[in-house]
């Protein structure tokens, strides 16, 4: 098995996707940059939760699902 074939879950909706399809989101407060929490999303929910001004750095967020 290779990481590719891993199952995570999506941080916003809970559903199960293949590991190679997610956006990982990586989350650390200001005040601690050294402790990093990374999170796995469909990046179709990923678009959908960010609001419409923030930028996009993802080509293909809508790609995967
Ligand atoms: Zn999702």
């Amino acid at each position: 098995m290779t990481p590719e074939d891993l199952n995570v879950s999506c941080c916003f909706c809970g559903q199960g996707l293949l590991y190679k399809d997610a956006a990982e989101v990586s989350v650390c407060l200001t005040s601690n940059i050294e402790e990093v929490q990374g999170l796995y999303a469909h990046t179709s929910c990923f678009d959908k939760a960010l609001h419409e001004s923030v930028p996009r750095l993802l080509d293909n967020l809508t790609n995967a699902e």
